[in-house]
């Protein structure tokens, strides 16, 4: 399987060769040349598999270029149900991404139950083991710079610990976080994990990211990578829990099913596109946003209007807090028939700080064809929501799984399983939980007292000699 640019300006490239690298040198996207298509005989086989195997299956349609024993080794590492055991007290670990029933015809996909809590995992964990395997082949190393302000950061070191030839250099803003994500990413004492808190908000770690990731000598020298959320390999493994829950809530592979998925960056939705072309039976692909809702726009008016960062809004959602989707280009790729010219066109205006507007085009009137419909929530809507699906099921849903059922109720449709997919545990959230409910949120037992384990971070000043300082030391 050969990737090409969604700007069509890059030479074609296998898996290897595009896993570690960011965007196409030509500013584009990578995407598979075409999408595998699922006959009829392997939905069949694939319906018994467990999580690993199902992975694997799909894994191969998509690597060419590392070896089947290899490729298995992988995926068994990674998929391994010791890895996804955090679930919530009285909930059963052992299988990786469970389908829970909160009533006849809705569901919830349970993608949190990894180390972090968050379903960034599921994408993060493949990836660690992935790197670690090409930079041994290549004999290269990677230092990973990146800035969080909670679950990309703490996925990406639970994934990169104690890896071969990885060193993962994490800025976060000092006090910003909560004291549970504080403790989940500080208390790794790994000797290749840097956490650095940084005094600031979270913009001034990101720009000292992009200073150091502009600065071309050093970035060289020092084999600055970055795990960010457009990297194709994080979009493939999401492909697999769509495959899952679809199993999971249908007894034949005839139905239909509908997903729910609260989006930011438009990653985890873009699995599911890629499912659906894979020949995955999805009527449905409903895209929940918070108040931060330039994509709910697109879908409801054709029109894409990234936002300026103070446009952005603060929520009780912030994994969704957006202001343009770093994955939309994708899927524009393929509703424009894959013309790379008009992508081009397109991200030539959004680059430039503009938006696009598809009203009154063929492309727009084919987003219908491609099953999307969106919605959008409140802070009201996620604190009436966390309350109705506690009284009404006895769960506890962290806000942006919230998101995703207030908007998956406005899209329900009789015969159409409705399956939610849960991307963090409630715990992460505390503050909202006890707004809502008056109680603290539950956690996974393994992770009581967390918050009391040694922690080691470098906290320094927004600058970005002081960042480049600590890489120097360590490298
Ligand atoms: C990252 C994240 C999202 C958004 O996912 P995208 O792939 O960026 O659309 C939603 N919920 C949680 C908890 C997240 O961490």
């Amino acid at each position: 399987m050969k990737y090409i640019s969604t700007r069509g300006g890059a030479e074609p490239q296998e898996f290897c060769d595009i896993l570690l690298g960011g965007l196409a040198p030509d500013g584009g996207l990578y995407l598979p040349e075409s999408y595998p298509q699922i006959d009829a005989a392997e939905m069949a086989e694939w319906r018994e598999l467990p999580y690993h195997a199902l992975a694997l299956k799909i894994l191969q349609k998509f690597v060419s270029d590392i070896p089947p024993c290899d490729l298995k080794a992988i995926a068994d590492r990674t998929y391994s149900a010791n890895v996804y055991r955090h679930c919530r007290p009285g909930r059963d670990a052992g299988e990786i991404a469970p389908l829970t029933t909160l009533e006849s015809g809705f569901h919830l996909l349970e993608l949190s139950n990894g180390p972090t809590l968050a379903f960034k995992d599921m994408a993060m964990q493949l990836l660690g083991h992935l790197f670690e395997y090409v930079l041994e082949k290549r004999g290269e190393t990677i230092n990973i710079l990146g800035a969080t302000s909670g679950d990309t950061g703490s996925a990406a070191e639970y994934a990169m610990r104690g890896k071969h030839r990885v060193k993962v250099f994490m800025l976060s803003p000092e006090g910003k976080m909560s004291a549970f994500q504080r403790a989940q990413m500080y208390s790794l004492q790994e000797p290749n994990i840097f956490n650095i808190a940084v005094r600031g908000m979270f913009d001034d770690a990101q720009d000292i990211v992009k200073a150091v990731s502009n600065d071309a000598a050093f970035k060289a020298r020092y084999k600055i990578g970055a795990v960010n959320s457009i990297n194709w390999a994080r979009v493939m493994a999401q492909v697999v829990y769509y495959f899952k829950g679809y199993f999971a809530a249908t007894t034949s592979n005839d139905q239909e099913v509908a997903f729910a998925v609260p989006s930011g960056n438009f990653g985890n939705i873009c699995a599911g596109h890629i499912a659906r072309m894979m020949g995955l039976p999805i009527a449905r692909l409903v895209l929940a946003t918070n108040e931060n809702n330039v994509l709910d726009e697109f879908f409801r008016t054709g029109v894409y209007r990234p936002r300026a960062t103070a446009e952005t809004h603060v929520t009780s959602s912030p994994s969704m807090d957006i202001s343009k989707a770093s994955n939309f280009e994708r899927f524009i790729f393929d509703l424009v028939g894959r013309d790379a010219a008009t992508v081009r066109g397109l991200w030539q205006q959004v680059d430039a700080g503009g938006s696009f507007d598809l009203r009154g085009t063929p492309h727009f009137a084919a987003v219908a064809g491609y099953r999307f419909v969106s919605g959008r929530s409140s802070h009201a809507d996620r604190l009436a929501t966390i309350r109705d699906v506690w009284e009404r099921y006895g769960l506890m849903v962290d806000t942006h799984t919230a998101d995703g059922i207030k908007v998956a109720r406005e899209y329900r449709e009789a015969g159409v399983p409705m399956i939610v997919l849960e991307t963090a545990q409630p715990v992460k959230f505390a503050e909202t939980i006890r707004e809502a409910l008056g109680r603290d949120p539950v956690r996974p037992a393994e992770l009581e007292g967390i918050e009391d384990l040694p922690q080691k971070v470098e906290v320094v000043d927004a600058a970005v000699s002081q960042v480049k300082d600590i890489i120097v030391r360590n490298c």
